[in-house]
C-alpha cells in the first residue's frame, strides 16, 4: 500500500449538520459551501469552545497501517499530531525518531508502556496491533489515563470487548475505534441515502470486501493473533456498511464458510466466507469477504432507487453512482479526517461518531456470523 498523500485530494467547501441520531452515530449530511477548508462538525465544535490545542497521539505499532497510512495522516491533521511512538522493534524507533521528529521521551516498547501515564505530551493512544492484542493495550492505555483509539476489529471476543468499554468507563476516558468511512463523504452519503430513505424504503444491500492473501505468515492468518480470517479483517466493513446504510443492528444473521483452496496458508482461520444479516421488516444484507479474491463494493437497492460504491471500502479511489447519476464527492484522506474527528470529539468530551460501543456490537455481530457458519449455518439472533 503506497503512501501517496499527493494523490489525495482534501474534502474542501463541504460542511457538514447533524441529522438523526442512530445507535449514537449523527447522520451527516452535506450540503454545498462557499466555504474554503477542511472543516467538520466536529472542529466547528471545537472552534466555538474555543479549545484549539492539538492533542498528541501515540500510535502502538509500527507495522504496514501506521507506517503509509496514519503516520502521513499526521502531518496533515489539525487537531492532533504524532507526539510518540511504542514499538517493539528498536530499528523502527530509529527511523521514526528521525523521520518525524520524535524525542526520546516520547519512545516506548512494550515493557516500558505504562510509563505513559506520566507524559504529558500523549493524550491519545491509538492501537495499532494484530487484533488479539488490541485489549491488552486499550485497557494498559486506559489505566494510563489517555483516551483510546482503537483499530478494527475491536477485539477477538465478545467478552474482551465488554472488559476494554469497562476499562475507558472507570478510568473516565473515551474509546473510539478506527472506523474511518463514516468520515467519507461517499460513504456518509449512502447512509443518508439508506437512513433518510432518499429513494424510498431500502430492500436490500450487497457488500462483497476481499483481497488475495500473498501466502502463509502473517499473523492475519494465524488464529492466536488474528481471531478469525477474511471476516475480522475486511468483512467487518460490509457489516458495518450494512448497519449505518439502514441505521440499525441486524436481528439475525446466518453465514457459510468457502470451500478452502489453498490449505497451506488457510490452516487456522477461514480463506472466505459469505453471510446474510437480516434487520427487521424484511431487509436483508447479502456479504462476502474472502482472503482469495479482489472484490470491493457496497450495493443498496431502495423501493426508487439504487446506489453503488466501488471501490467501495479501500484508502483510496472511491467510485459511486445512483439510480440518478454518478456521485461526485473526492477522495479524501479518510485518516486525516477521521483522527481529526476523533480527537475534537475527545478534547471537547463530545460523544464519537464511532464509539466503543459500536465496536462491540459490531464483535458481537461477527461472532454470531462465526457461530452460524460453524453451526452449519443455523440462524443466530443477535440480542
Ligand atoms: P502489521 O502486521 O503491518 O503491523 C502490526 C505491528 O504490530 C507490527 O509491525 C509490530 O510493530 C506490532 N506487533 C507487536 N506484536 C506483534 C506480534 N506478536 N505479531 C505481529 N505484529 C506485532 O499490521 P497492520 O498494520 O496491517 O494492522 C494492524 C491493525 O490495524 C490490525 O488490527 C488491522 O485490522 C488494523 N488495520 C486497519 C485498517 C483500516 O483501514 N482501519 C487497515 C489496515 C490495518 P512493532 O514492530 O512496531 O512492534
Amino acid at each position: 500500500m503506497q503512501p501517496d498523500n499527493q494523490r489525495r485530494t482534501f474534502l474542501k467547501g463541504l460542511t457538514f449538520t447533524i441529522g438523526s441520531t442512530v445507535f449514537g452515530v449523527p447522520l451527516l449530511s452535506f450540503c454545498s459551501s462557499e466555504t474554503e477548508g477542511n472543516t467538520t462538525q466536529e472542529s466547528q465544535t471545537g472552534a466555538a469552545n474555543n479549545q484549539n490545542r492539538k492533542l498528541g497521539i501515540a500510535l502502538v505499532g509500527l507495522g504496514g497501517y501506521s507506517t503509509h497510512q496514519l503516520a502521513p495522516a499526521l502531518q496533515e491533521t489539525k487537531n492532533c499530531y504524532l507526539a510518540g511512538i511504542v514499538t517493539g522493534t528498536p530499528s523502527k524507533a530509529e527511523t521514526w525518531k528521525a523521520k518525524y521528529n520524535i524525542p526520546d521521551k516520547n519512545i516506548y516498547n512494550y515493557q516500558n508502556f505504562d510509563q505513559i501515564a506520566d507524559n504529558k505530551d500523549i493524550d491519545i493512544i491509538y492501537v495499532v496491533l494484530p487484533n488479539a492484542m488490541h485489549a491488552e493495550y486499550t485497557i494498559r492505555a486506559a489505566k494510563a489515563k489517555k483516551h483510546v483509539i482503537c483499530e478494527k476489529p475491536m477485539a477477538t471476543s465478545v467478552e474482551d470487548a465488554q472488559r476494554m468499554l469497562e476499562a475507558c468507563r472507570q478510568n473516565n476516558v473515551q474509546l473510539a475505534i478506527g472506523y474511518r468511512l463514516h468520515f467519507d463523504p461517499f460513504h456518509q452519503r449512502v447512509m443518508e441515502l439508506g437512513q433518510k430513505q432518499l429513494f424510498g424504503k431500502v430492500q436490500s444491500i450487497r457488500a462483497h470486501n476481499s483481497f488475495v492473501m500473498g501466502g502463509p505468515g502473517s499473523w492475519r492468518v494465524d488464529r492466536e493473533r488474528s481471531g478469525g480470517g477474511p471476516l475480522m479483517d475486511m468483512g467487518i466493513y460490509c457489516v458495518q456498511a450494512a448497519c449505518y446504510t439502514l441505521g440499525k443492528t441486524p436481528v439475525a444473521v446466518t453465514a457459510k464458510f468457502g470451500e478452502v483452496t489453498k490449505p497451506d496458508i488457510f490452516k487456522e482461520v477461514e480463506q472466505s466466507i459469505s453471510w446474510r444479516m437480516e434487520f427487521e421488516n424484511g431487509v436483508v444484507a447479502e456479504c462476502n469477504s474472502s482472503y482469495a479474491d479482489q472484490e470491493d463494493f457496497l450495493e443498496g437497492k431502495a423501493d426508487k432507487g439504487w446506489w453503488r460504491l466501488g471501490p467501495s471500502f479501500g484508502y483510496e479511489g472511491k467510485e459511486g453512482e445512483t439510480s440518478q447519476g454518478k456521485m461526485n464527492y473526492p477522495n479524501i484522506f479518510e485518516q486525516a479526517r477521521q483522527m481529526d474527528g476523533q480527537a475534537a470529539s475527545f478534547r471537547n468530551n463530545t460523544p464519537s461518531i464511532v464509539p466503543g460501543e459500536m465496536g462491540l456490537r459490531d464483535v458481537k455481530i461477527l461472532m454470531a456470523i462465526y457461530d452460524s457458519a460453524r453451526s452449519g449455518g443455523k440462524r443466530i439472533s443477535i440480542s
